[in-house]
């Protein structure tokens, strides 16, 4: 067994990452085991934030176990805190401590793959860089130019994904039946950095969101659109670390902006029950519920119900915090759970708008074998049947 403690001969080294992530934050645990409550895990098997938080305040982590892979940073603990601990800062500083010493189990080590595309392709999927534009092949699609009106980030998921690239073509042919000018980097487009950052590999992040904010710079972006909560996450909370501010939009928000501006209109018919999932980094991490509902019920014959769980209290997919690389038995998927839940209220599709949460979804209808009574559609898919 490896401590923290004891992998170094710098015991100290390990103790001041801690801290530097918010350590003496984490002395504030009183263990009370609010947080073990919330977590998504105590619903497919026994997991404890309270164990890991007490034992990384004394420096006594196994920084070999899988445990600290675990986090989805859903953000569901950090809500109960009676005392402020940032549960997620920390567990990723122990997974940076993990990652400087190599020392990952082999759940894990997806997520040390993905760093290494990361670097050399500017995508966790292994695909060429070259290739990050073909989902526009054939479509009006332009590189951007300054001046046009926004810049749409694709993301990785939905450039290179066979799945997502549905959800980037509905995007382009949205915003093309709009009038929208719009334009993409293309290749000049770098994964936004937001999940590597949650398993620890700073650098990585650090590099791409350097890159990008020097391309947003170099082609005089003002404004830009996305697709992934993940992008808008780390675009308006963690690239200001590098003293810029960008004015970001998901594209849930700015499609109902063009509806109530008159520029989009719904004329077509959607006539199912459909279920909306609030993504954890739309929902809990930026508080962006209202806008992917009301757009919603802006579609014509569109019927939404809820399910338990909605809002603040969402269930998380499982993707979050670089899981979406990482190995979940199926008896563990948390997307189970919540297909199983858009099923017990008879919806006919579940939304939402995030590719972690399509891709998961997705795979558990497969599981669950849902897929004759249940679809998955990424919220620009209804949007764009409904033109
Ligand atoms: Fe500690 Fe906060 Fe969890 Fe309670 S909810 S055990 S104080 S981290």
């Amino acid at each position: 067994m490896i401590r923290a403690v004891e992998a170094v001969t710098p015991f100290k080294e390990v103790i001041a990452e801690v801290k530097a992530a918010g350590g003496d934050v984490f002395k504030l645990c009183y263990q009370c085991g609010k947080c073990d409550v919330v977590c998504p895990w105590n619903r497919v098997r026994s997991f404890s934030i309270r164990k890991i938080i007490r034992e990384a305040a004394f420096g006594l982590t196994e920084i070999e176990s899988e445990d600290i892979w675990r986090c989805t940073t859903c953000g569901t603990c950090l809500r109960e805190c009676p005392r402020g601990v940032e549960q997620i800062e920390l567990g990723v500083s122990l997974r940076r401590i993990a990652s400087q010493y190599g020392v990952f189990p082999a759940s894990a080590r997806p997520a040390h793959t993905a760093a290494g595309s990361l670097r050399s392709h500017g995508n966790p999927l292994s695909e060429e860089r070259n290739a990050r534009a073909d989902w526009a092949r054939g479509l009006p699609v332009k590189p951007f130019a300054e001046g046009m009106d926004v810049l749409y980030f694709v993301g990785c998921y939905f450039s290179y994904d066979p799945r997502l690239r549905k959800a980037a073509v509905a995007t382009a042919n949205i915003l093309n039946k709009a009038g929208v000018e719009f334009g993409i980097l293309g290749t000049q487009e770098n994964c936004c950095g937001e999940s590597i950052r949650k398993t620890g590999a700073e650098d990585v992040f650090k590099t791409l969101a350097r890159e990008n904010i020097k391309t947003f710079v170099d082609r005089g972006v003002r404004k830009i659109l996305v697709s992934s909560p993940h992008c808008y996450h780390t675009f308006v909370n963690e690239y200001p670390e590098f003293m810029v501010h960008l004015e970001v939009v998901h594209v849930s928000q700015y499609l109902l902006e063009l509806i109530n501006e008159g520029r989009l209109e719904l004329t077509g018919a959607y006539e199912k029950k459909v279920t909306y999932h609030d993504p954890c980094y739309l929902g809990r991490h930026n508080g962006i519920y209202d806008e992917p509902r009301e757009l919603l019920r802006k579609v014509p014959g569109l019927e939404l119900i809820e399910m338990p769980d909605c809002r603040d209290n969402s269930l998380c997919c499982g993707g979050g915090g670089g899981r979406i690389w990482m190995e979940t038995p199926k008896s563990e998927r948390f997307s189970n759970l919540r297909v199983e839940q858009a099923h017990a209220v008879h919806a006919e599709v579940l939304v939402t708008s995030c590719p972690y949460c399509i891709s998961n979804f997705e795979e558990s209808r497969l599981i669950l074998e849902y897929d004759r009574v249940m679809e998955v559609k990424e919220i620009t898919e209804i949007v764009q049947e409904a033109l």
